[in-house]
């Protein structure tokens, strides 16, 4: 759907966002471009001064050109002062961080939002809904998010203000355009008011609105990363039994993708899930469960599967090479996956120390993740300016994440810079009949060899 022909509603007319990550800057803008004043929130100033400087903070295709035109249009402002935004909006969305710390989810963040927004509605007289877009366990908001908001305001949930749950399902790469096209709306309330003063936002989505409580919006979340995590290293898992029995995985995937019971979704073999979320929020959910006594056995295999699977690309690169120690080995892609410079939990930050622990010379390149790795890695890799000049004399090219530029690399061209032509493709992107014609030797993950 597209936000701008939505119209504004009577009563909500301004809209609080506190935490400007992907979840937050995304929130804002599209709001805002739907029509709405949003005060958007974090506590790390330097985002702040980037968006009322009209920069993203956020690699995200789209955002720059909507941050703009929303500032433009004075319908998004940028602050630190988070109790303020909220006295002076109706909605306010949370949409903070709520990364692994010493193994089970952190809620630093969760905690310091609400008591903030307690702070906001302590000095507000209408009524106001609280919405918690961060991705927390079930339990999270009634136990923690609802009693410091209530602590820190004096007032209570269900009279002067309502809680809802709406978790998130954005893709980063494509963010803008699955908040205009959601899949479903999930809102979970515990009392009317409150869900429907969120239905009434989303009213003109093309979408399923699905309502619950509080704790099931909560569970679906997790239910739905731990299914697609589990679809993920199902395959993987799957490409490494075909490339022994020497067949194609993707041959496989397609046809029981054909099954609409499977769907082809989720069915591409590769080094392994990563990013801000699965890894995450497999791990929360694996201590929640056993916090609570029970042992998630299926859970805590696919993680397993996913902490192997990288490795398995070191494993096809020393069937080319044999020794790695000295051999040059460019590796294209280094971001979680195309479309975004996040390297969060990306398979290349298992590759690349595998690499350099058997002694390999490393040269990298991504189209945009090149300025995180080098806060990662420093000076213990080599850092290119573009694909061919990565392979200048390389021992084997391997490929970890599926950027477009990478399906179309000019084969005779790279050939003619690398010291052996030699492809290990991490993403199945390049058609193996086409790159071992072109002189190459070939080895994919769940390739048939
Ligand atoms: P992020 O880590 O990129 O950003 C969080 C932001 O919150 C940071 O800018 C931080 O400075 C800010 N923050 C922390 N404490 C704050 C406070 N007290 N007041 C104001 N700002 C504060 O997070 P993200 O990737 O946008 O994810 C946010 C939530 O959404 C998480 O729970 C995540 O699991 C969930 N989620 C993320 C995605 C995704 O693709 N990134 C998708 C769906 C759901």
């Amino acid at each position: 759907m597209d936000g701008r022909i939505l119209m504004l509603d009577d009563e909500i007319k301004t809209i609080s966002v506190i935490g400007l990550g992907y979840v937050g800057t995304v929130t804002s803008v599209c709001f805002a471009e739907m029509g709405y004043k949003v005060i958007c929130v974090d506590i790390d100033r330097d985002k702040i001064e980037l968006i009322n400087e009209g920069k993203s903070p956020i690699f995200e295709p789209e955002i720059p050109e909507l941050i703009k035109k929303t500032l433009n249009q004075n319908r998004l402002v940028a602050t630190t002062d988070a109790p303020r935004a909220v006295t002076n909006s109706e909605v306010t969305f949370i949409t903070v961080g709520t990364p692994i710390g010493e193994g089970k989810i952190d809620l630093t963040a969760i905690r310091n939002a609400s008591e903030l927004v307690g702070k906001g509605l302590a000095s507000k007289n209408a009524y106001h809904v609280v919405v918690i877009k961060s991705t927390v366990i079930p339990g999270t908001t009634e136990r923690d998010v609802i009693p410091l908001i209530e602590e820190c305001s004096g007032k209570s949930e269900g009279v002067e203000f309502g809680v809802c749950v709406n978790p998130e399902f954005l893709r980063e790469g494509a963010a803008v355009y699955d908040f205009r096209n959601p899949d479903r709306i999930i809102i979970g309330s515990r009392n009317k008011r409150a869900g429907d003063a969120l239905e009434h936002i989303f009213r003109g989505f093309n979408s399923t609105i699905k309502r619950t409580d509080i704790r099931t919006a909560e569970m679906i979340k997790y239910a739905n990363n731990a299914f697609l995590a589990t679809k993920v290293s199902f395959i993987n898992e799957i490409a490494n039994i075909c490339k022994e029995f020497g067949v194609d995985v993707n041959e496989v995937a397609e046809g029981i993708g054909l099954d609409f019971r499977i769907s082809p979704h989720f069915l591409r073999a590769g080094p392994g899930f990563g990013g801000s979320c699965f890894p995450k929020d497999m791990q929360a959910l694996i201590s929640a469960s056993k916090s609570v006594g029970y042992n998630p056995i299926l859970l805590t295999s696919v993680l397993e599967v996913n902490r192997k699977q990288p490795l398995k690309i070191i494993e096809l690169t020393k069937e080319l090479l044999g020794n790695l120690n000295e051999k040059n080995i460019a590796v294209l892609g280094l971001s979680f996956k195309p479309n975004t410079d996040d390297m969060r939990e990306a398979p290349s930050l298992k590759i690349i120390p595998a690499l350099i622990e058997e002694k390999a010379k490393v040269t990298v390149y991504d189209p945009e993740a090149i300025n995180n790795a080098k806060k990662i890695f420093g000076e213990k890799i080599n850092y290119a300016s573009n694909a061919l000049d990565a392979l200048k004399e390389a021992d084997c090219l391997i490929i970890v994440t599926e950027w477009d530029e990478f399906k179309k690399l000019p084969l005779t061209e790279i050939k003619s810079v690398m010291r052996n032509p030699f492809i290990v493709d991490g993403r199945r992107i390049l058609n193996p009949e086409v790159v071992t014609r072109a002189g190459f030797k070939y080895k994919g993950i769940g390739w048939k060899d």
